[in-house]
């Protein structure tokens, strides 16, 4: 039921029979599209409920491909001991611990349909371990490119998986570059190679948009009011955008006659590495290169999503908005996501605890309104980083006489700017 591609700058078509990248035009990402009107008159969302408990029991509206999986996706959505009416989307227990493994399967997927053999990734971390471990279970060469102060269970897992690691001395920026620098060689085209850079290939979306399927899913067919969700490159927001415009098409949802069915999407960010945010509070359709990036949430250390002005544009279609959290206020709700809904969490997930509490204290968000939060990542693969980070604390709260810290401290150094 894939028909093509389309530009989500210019509009044009591309076949979806090959592999794609981004539009050779105007270098805007592709989406792919389907033939949504068959698949409303062969498919009912009610024959889902027969379906595994993987992403893949959506492949009505994916790519048709003998899936990579892994088991990835249909993830709990937890209700808040804390919070009625706020869920937490537990994307931790994927997996490689993460949401990545959603995209990644089906980027795999893709690249395993079209013959590709090696496939190359600029990564904050995660997406790393989660292409590693996709790669291995396809049978085809991950090469991996990430800044060399990642959490060490990326490293460490990248190198089980058997990819080839390259660790860079910068950001995810500067490992986008080394990836464009091996595209001009002659073995690129020769060897088969791919880039499956973040929203450079158009099926990571297909498989982050299953989050928007599940949101709806596991709530009954209801949109909540809200979702907030930690953006760095902000797949998992496009994704589930998508994902609510073919729901909707499907007649799965109402209409926005019908009533308000659309989420008000929420990215939160880190205070150290911010563009969405500072873009949206300037009014900005795209972002700038975020100088300086520095925050303990890796995966948010993303100084210019690609696909900024898609992000910048849903947050304002769906009456969102964008927020920022502080390294110490990440950390304190990382410690206390554990301590009382007994979900030891990614700090880029726990960051959405902290953009919710600002959000009701705004009274942007009401405590009726269904908001769901998405926790993208097991704390278990940042334990250097929480546990580092939690002896700096105990040490500087032990010095009574010290000075408040000032909200751009970095802690313990782990992950500091270049
Ligand atoms: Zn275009």
């Amino acid at each position: 039921m894939l028909t093509h591609l389309e530009c989500t700058r210019c509009g044009e078509h591309y076949p979806a029979d090959r592999p794609q990248s981004v539009c050779p035009k105007d270098a805007g990402v592709l989406y792919a599209r389907y033939d949504l009107a068959s698949i409303k008159r062969t498919f009912a969302s009610g024959r889902l409920a027969l379906r595994a408990p993987t992403m893949w029991r959506y492949d009505a509206i994916l790519p048709e491909a003998n899936p990579v999986s892994l088991g990835e996706g249909f993830t709990p959505m937890l209700p808040s001991r804390e919070f009625p009416n706020v869920y937490i989307k537990d994307e931790g227990l994927n997996p490689t611990g993460s949401f990545k493994a959603r995209g990644l399967s089906a980027c795999v997927t893709m690249a395993r349909h079209f013959g590709l053999k090696k496939l190359a990734i600029p990564s904050a971390g995660n997406a790393a371990g989660a292409l590693a471990a996709y790669a291995a279970t396809a049978g085809l060469e991950a090469h991996i490119f990430m800044p060399k102060d990642v959490p060490t269970a990326n490293r460490v897992e990248c190198d089980y998986y058997g990819a080839n690691v390259t660790l860079v001395d910068g950001l995810i920026s500067d490992c986008a570059k080394k990836v464009a620098e091996l595209k001009e060689s002659d073995s690129w085209k020769k060897d088969g190679w791919f880039d499956v850079s973040t929203t450079k290939e158009p099926y990571r979306v297909e498989g982050k948009k299953t989050m928007g399927y599940e949101v709806a899913e596991q709530l009954g067919w209801r949109m909540p009011q809200g979702i907030i969700y930690p953006t760095g490159g902000g797949v998992g927001l496009l994704g589930m955008w998508k994902a609510f415009e073919e729901m909707e098409a499907l007649g799965w949802i109402g209409s926005e006659k019908l009533g308000p069915e659309r989420p008000k999407m929420i990215s939160v960010q880190s205070a150290g590495c911010a563009p969405i945010v500072k873009a949206w509070e300037e009014g900005k359709q795209s972002s700038e290169m975020w100088s300086n990036a520095a925050t303990l949430a890796s995966g948010l250390r993303v100084p210019k999503p690609y696909a900024d002005y898609l992000i910048l544009d849903i947050l304002n279609k769906s009456k969102g908005t964008a927020v920022s959290a502080t390294d110490e206020e990440i950390l304190e709700a990382t410690r206390h996501w554990a301590k009382v809904e007994g979900i030891f969490a990614a700090p880029e997930g726990a960051a959405c605890l902290v953009a919710y509490r600002k959000l009701r204290a705004k009274g942007f968000f009401k405590p009726e309104d269904t908001v769901v939060l998405f926790n993208t990542g097991s704390g278990l693969k940042y334990l250097d980083v929480l546990d580092t980070a939690s002896v700096e604390r105990t040490l500087l709260s032990a010095k009574p006489a010290a000075p408040a810290k000032p909200a751009t401290r970095q802690i313990a150094g782990i992950i500091g700017p270049y």
